[in-house]
């Protein structure tokens, strides 16, 4: 006797590929029109954010690529452009000296420069 394993009703078909997105996670991607880049930003619970502020505080920089990259399964290269997109101190843009930004992702309206404020 036969018994058959394969499932019929398994879909083949996908096509709804837009987002490359984990079950579970929440990743938000951006555009940064300054750097013709996408940025991948992974959903952070309020202990990742606590950890990254931390390093943040301490102009440990590289900690925070490490830590996206070994906690988020970011890449090098992703965790590199975030902390490049970092806004100072959460209000000052990343690249001009427009300090009005209020929002956690903001594009800058004077240099066009996409801004991650976590605070
Ligand atoms: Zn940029
Ligand atoms: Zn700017």
């Amino acid at each position: 006797m036969l018994v058959r394993t394969c499932h019929p009703s398994a879909q083949s078909k996908g096509g709804n590929r837009t987002k490359i997105q984990e079950p579970g996670s929440n990743m938000s991607i951006h555009y940064c029109k300054k750097c013709d880049t996408e940025i991948y930003v992974p959903a952070l619970s309020a202990e990742d954010m606590k950890i990254i502020l931390g390093y943040i505080a301490d102009k440990s920089l590289l900690r925070v690529v490490q830590f996206l990259k070994e906690d988020k399964q970011l890449t090098l290269k992703e965790g590199k452009l975030i902390v490049d997109h970092l806004c100072e101190l959460g209000k000052k843009c990343n690249r001009c000296d427009y300090d009005q930004l209020k929002e956690e992702f903001e594009v800058c309206p004077k240099c066009k420069s996409f801004n991650i404020s976590w605070r």
